[in-house]
Order: structure tokens, then C-alpha cells, then sequence
């Protein structure tokens, strides 16, 4: 990844970072009308040499708080001796909507989703969190992976990168970011000419900065614990992935011999509110291919325990997301499905590029 360049120092707050050590920086963001003084706390891993910067962030969404402990596990598993260059993570990007355990700020402005206010420049509290993240992470960064998941009881199952940036080596590089996490499949989507666009976390680095992303979205919370301890797994050896590819780590990134890039993923969500009984299993998340009009699960009423509805796949194709047992509300997370029949698919090499 030749465009990468190798920093001389990484300054957060002002402070300028040390070499060699897991520093932590606390960066002042606004203070809310409760008197509450909110900031984002950066931790600073900072290889023995110099080399690029890898920036992550979990916790845009309040409400997906499993991956706050994937930020943990990786920080945690880092030794700067072994590494050029650094890793910067933020493991709570929205510490009011953690608090509140929502998705979304509840405030009353126009920018509640702070992964839909990258670039906001109104003073609107996901506004400030999204500009901070910029000046203080982006800008010290060569490369950004961002973290959702379901809510606690979904499971998903890919990492996604986006192939319409205006410079096409970003688009390049994010698929080469995507391939190193090491899975035999990759979602790669319209980050810029389809909705959120640029105001995405992901889509704002990579079409307004430049600077190449993905977004893991691997597992979830309220399932088999060893299923759990799996997915983390998997996604803390896909970051090393990651590293790998970008140079900050010796070796070569753990890339599958046959890769599935797909562009297509149906909802299959209930259209009524209701219990979910799930019938397709967890642990065949994205590896056990569907029919068309399968029964992935049921809806049934919690109050005269009458199904309501079925949620069948529509396609053939793999399962991306799943639940576990819970009550949902009309159009709440159920199921995703990966359309294996779409022309957009490309079954590829491990060095070949989309
Ligand atoms: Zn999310």
C-alpha cells in the first residue's frame, strides 16, 4: 500500500503520543445541559517504528455495545514492540447514547444518528462527536474500521467496503482491507452514491478525506457463549488481518482461497410487532446456503400466542443476520439475506480485485 505515509508522530489533543507504549488521550468535546462534560477517550497504541495508522471506532450506535469489547480484546492483545506504526481506538465513538443504550441520540435535533452527521456543521451534539472524531482520529489515520451489530439478541455475519468512492484506489484499498480480515466473503456496497452517502463514518474518510475503510459487523450478544467467543475470535484475527495488510504488523494477511463479493442483502423483517422464533440457527450464520421461500422464522403474538406471520427468505442465499428469541416492533431486525443470484456477485482469487 504505497500511498501510506510513514508518520513521524500522532498528536491527540495536542499531546503528542509516545513511541512504543499504549497511551490514552482524553479529547474535551462539549458540555451537555446536564453539566455533564462529555469526551472521547482515544487509546493510542504506538508502535516501536514508525509505520501507518489504523483507526478504530465502536459504539457510533449506542445501542450496539458488543463490539465496545472487540475494542478491548484487540487493544489489548496489541504489543507496540512488534509493531510500525499504531493503532487508535476509540471504543465508545457516542458516550451519550451508550448511556442511554439507544442507537440514536435522543435529542431533538435534526442529526440524531451519528452515523448519518459525518460533516455536520451545526453545534447539534452528533454534529460535535462526528467533527471531534475527524480532527482528532481521521486525522492521524491512514485507515478506519468502523463497528456495528445487531442489538443485543441479532448476530451478523460480514465486512462490508464500498466500491463508488470518487478515487477509485480508495475503493481498492478498503477491498484490500476487507480481504485481509480473511473471511471467504465480503459485502461490497454504494457507500457514497446510495444512503447515508458520506455522511457515514466510512463513507465520510473515504470520499471527503481520502482515507480507505470497512465496516465489521461480525456477531452479536444473547447467544451460545462458545458461538460468541467465536465470533470475537474471528473479528480480533481479522483486525490482525488488517494490520497485516497495512503493514503495521509482520506477515501476510490470513486471505481465503475463493472469496464471495456480493452487493445484494434482503431484509426479512416483520411487518407486525411480535415474538421471534427463530427457526434458521445461529451457527449457520452466512455458511449454510437457503432456498428461495425457506422458513427462516416465525412471529408470534404474546398475547394470544397465535403466529403471526413467517419470514421467508426470498432468495436463494446465505444467511447475514440472525436473532435469537425477542420481541420485535414492525420492521425491527430479523433476518438478513445474502441474494447469491445477484449479477453483481464475483467469486475471486485471493489476488484478484473486484
Ligand atoms: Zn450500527
Amino acid at each position: 500500500m504505497g500511498t501510506l505515509k510513514e508518520r513521524r508522530e500522532i498528536r491527540l489533543n495536542g499531546q503528542t503520543m509516545a513511541r512504543g507504549r499504549h497511551g490514552v488521550a482524553r479529547i474535551p468535546v462539549l458540555t451537555d445541559l446536564d453539566g455533564c462534560e462529555i469526551e472521547l477517550v482515544i487509546h493510542a497504541v504506538v508502535g516501536a517504528r514508525p509505520g501507518p495508522v489504523l483507526a478504530l471506532h465502536t459504539g457510533l450506535h449506542g445501542s450496539e455495545w458488543q463490539a465496545v469489547e472487540i475494542s478491548r480484546r484487540i487493544v489489548e492483545s496489541l504489543d507496540p514492540a512488534e509493531m510500525s506504526g499504531a493503532v487508535l481506538a476509540l471504543p465508545v465513538a457516542n458516550p451519550i447514547a451508550l448511556a442511554s443504550r439507544t442507537r440514536n441520540l435522543r435529542d431533538e435535533s435534526d442529526s440524531p444518528d451519528l452515523n448519518r452527521s459525518f460533516g455536520g456543521e451545526q453545534t447539534w451534539i452528533a454534529d460535535q462527536l462526528g467533527r471531534a472524531i475527524v480532527s482528532e482520529l481521521y486525522a492521524n489515520a491512514d485507515a478506519v474500521i468502523d463497528f456495528h451489530s445487531g442489538l443485543w439478541g441479532a448476530a451478523m455475519g460480514s465486512v462490508t467496503c464500498g466500491r463508488d468512492f470518487s478515487d477509485a484506489s480508495v475503493s481498492e484499498r478498503g477491498y484490500r482491507m476487507a480481504r485481509a480480515f480473511g473471511l471467504p466473503h465480503i459485502r461490497r456496497s454504494d457507500f457514497v452514491t446510495k444512503f447515508p452517502g458520506p455522511k457515514s463514518s466510512v463513507g465520510h474518510a473515504g470520499q471527503v478525506l481520502g482515507i480507505p475503510g470497512i465496516i465489521s459487523e461480525i456477531g452479536g450478544v444473547g447467544f451460545d457463549p462458545t458461538l460468541e467467543e467465536e465470533w470475537a475470535m474471528t473479528t480480533v484475527r481479522g483486525v490482525r488481518g488488517v494490520m497485516q495488510e497495512l503493514g503495521i504488523l509482520a506477515g501476510a494477511p490470513p486471505v481465503a482461497d475463493r472469496i464471495l463479493v456480493f452487493d445484494t442483502v434482503r431484509r426479512v423483517n416483520p411487518s407486525n410487532g411480535g415474538f421471534i422464533e427463530p427457526i434458521f440457527p445461529a451457527a449457520d450464520l452466512m455458511s449454510r446456503e437457503v432456498r428461495p421461500d425457506e422458513l427462516l422464522g416465525r412471529v408470534w403474538s404474546p398475547y394470544t400466542f397465535e403466529v403471526t406471520e413467517e419470514l421467508r427468505s426470498p432468495v436463494r442465499g446465505l444467511v447475514d443476520m440472525v436473532p435469537r428469541e425477542y420481541p420485535a416492533r414492525p420492521g425491527d431486525w430479523a433476518y438478513l439475506v445474502v441474494d447469491l443470484d445477484s449479477p453483481g456477485n464475483r467469486s475471486l482469487g485471493p489476488n484478484d480485485l473486484p
